[in-house]
This record gives structure tokens, C-alpha cells and sequence, in this order.
């Protein structure tokens, strides 16, 4: 096998890796299907992104197989070749589906080196037992105009955390289990009569001194209009610049 090598493993019904060899570094972004609640903050904090907040995003290494354009039955998939393995899927995951290996060992070298800082969690059980937490700050407002019940009812299953419920012709959110994701704002793209605004105001309160990648990361899952015109590639590739060198390579990626 010639290296580096990238490969992408099912290791299980649930289980995906996607590896990238080195000579002295294996990386593995691991990815399990069934903890995954669809929240698109991977999609949108991957630093691959090249776009403008307001526009479709054009380019990421990590989405929906509808967004990556790659055929799977999986909820959530990684473009092994525009992947560089940085972990700020992994960091921000509130599904804990993600996670870096790099040599075999958990780590966010992103963390450890300083440029993303740690953020205080709050950690909530889903009737199933699964561990979800809330990223973010903010809140959400839901204009239900449909008179369908049962469109409804699709809409309010579109939540994976089920923070949204019925009542009458009208749609309620339960704020602690809201996670503010990007779910159900995306999903009423399909639904004329259903309005959603979700407000990403701030993350959860960070830990230490946030580094210089920071407010990249910020415009780009926050997304304040107005602020974000502008963001192009190159601050955003910052965060891919910082894992290159880590790793010992120099080039960066061409959109
Ligand atoms: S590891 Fe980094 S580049 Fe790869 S999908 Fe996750 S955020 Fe994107
Ligand atoms: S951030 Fe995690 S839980 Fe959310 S869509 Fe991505 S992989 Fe799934
Ligand atoms: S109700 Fe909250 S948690 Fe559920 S999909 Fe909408 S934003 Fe996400």
C-alpha cells in the first residue's frame, strides 16, 4: 500500500471509519450511525467549507449524503478526499457520534494546540439512552399555518431529539430539550406552511482563551447576518492550515 493512504472502513452495521495514513500518523474519524440526531453542526463547522453564510454551502468534507452528494444509507457521511482529519466535526458533535483517533489515541489536537477552546456541556438523556448535549445558546420560534394533521405530525418526527410536540393545529418546543440544531429549520424548506427561526446567539460558555480560529468558527455555525458577508476561504483555512502544520505538511487545499 502506497502512502498516504485514505480508506474508508465499515467496521460494523453502525460503525464507519475513514482513515488517512501517514508515516507516522494514522488518523481515524470514526463515525457511528446510530447515535447520529442529523443536527448539521458537522456539516456546517467542517473548515472546508468555502462559501459565504447566506449562499448554499459549496464545499465541505462532512454532511447529509444528499449534501455530499454521496449515495449512502448512512444519515450522515465524510468526503475522504476534501476530509484533512482536523476533529472540529468531532469537538462540536452533540450527538457524540464522532471521534478522532489519531495513533489508536481519542484526541483534539485542535484543543490541545490552543486553537479551539473547550466549551461547558449540558448533558441530557434521550428516552433511548442516548447522550445528546446543547452546543449552543439561543432560541427558536415555529409558525405553524398547516392545517394537515398529518403533515403535522411528520414535521414534528423530523426533530431526532423530541423536542417538538402537536397540539392542536400548532407545533410547541420543549427549550431544555432543544439543541438549536439546523434539523428542523432545513425541513420546513419542504413544508409551505410551516416557518421556522432558530437563533444561534452565542456558544455555551467557553473554557480559557479562544485562539485565533475562533470567530471563524463562530460566523460559520452562528451565522450573524450581516458579519458574515465577506468570510471567504481564506480565514476560514486557517483552522486547515493550523492542522497541516501540526502534521508536519505546509500546502493547503485549492477551492
Ligand atoms: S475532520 Fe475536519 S475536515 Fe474532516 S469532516 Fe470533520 S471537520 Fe471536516
Ligand atoms: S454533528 Fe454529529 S449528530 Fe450532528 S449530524 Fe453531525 S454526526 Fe450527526
Ligand atoms: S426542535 Fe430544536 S432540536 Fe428539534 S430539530 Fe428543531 S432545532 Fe433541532
Amino acid at each position: 500500500m502506497s502512502l498516504p493512504a485514505k480508506k474508508t472502513n465499515k467496521t460494523s452495521e453502525t460503525i464507519t471509519e475513514y482513515e488517512y495514513r501517514m508515516l507516522n500518523h494514522d488518523m481515524v474519524l470514526k463515525y457511528d450511525d446510530s447515535k447520529c440526531v442529523e443536527c448539521g453542526f458537522c456539516h456546517r463547522v467542517c473548515p472546508v467549507t468555502v462559501s459565504i453564510y447566506d449562499e448554499v454551502l459549496k464545499r465541505t468534507a462532512i454532511g447529509t449524503p444528499e449534501e455530499m452528494k454521496i449515495p449512502s444509507d448512512q444519515k450522515t457521511v465524510v468526503d475522504t478526499d476534501k476530509c484533512i482529519w482536523c476533529g472540529c466535526c468531532t469537538w462540536i458533535c452533540p450527538g457524540y457520534t464522532l471521534e478522532l483517533l489519531i495513533n489508536g489515541e481519542n484526541k483534539l489536537l485542535l484543543v490541545e494546540n490552543g486553537s479551539l477552546p473547550e466549551f461547558e456541556e449540558e448533558i441530557r438523556t434521550l428516552d433511548n439512552g442516548q447522550k445528546v448535549r446543547k452546543v449552543v445558546e439561543g432560541s427558536i420560534t415555529i409558525t405553524c399555518n398547516e392545517k394537515d394533521d398529518k403533515l403535522i405530525e411528520a414535521f414534528v418526527a423530523e426533530c431526532a431529539v423530541d423536542a417538538m410536540k402537536k397540539e392542536g393545529k400548532s407545533i410547541t418546543v420543549d427549550k431544555d430539550k432543544c439543541i438549536l440544531c439546523f434539523k428542523c429549520s432545513d425541513a420546513a424548506k419542504r413544508y409551505d406552511k410551516i416557518d421556522v427561526r432558530v437563533y444561534r446567539d452565542r456558544f455555551k460558555k467557553v473554557k480559557g482563551e479562544p485562539g485565533s480560529v475562533w470567530n471563524g468558527i463562530m460566523l460559520r455555525v452562528l451565522g450573524k447576518e450581516g458579519k458574515i458577508k465577506g468570510i471567504k476561504s481564506k480565514s476560514q483555512n486557517k483552522l486547515a492550515d493550523s492542522v497541516l502544520r501540526l502534521l508536519g505538511r505546509v500546502e493547503t487545499e485549492e477551492e
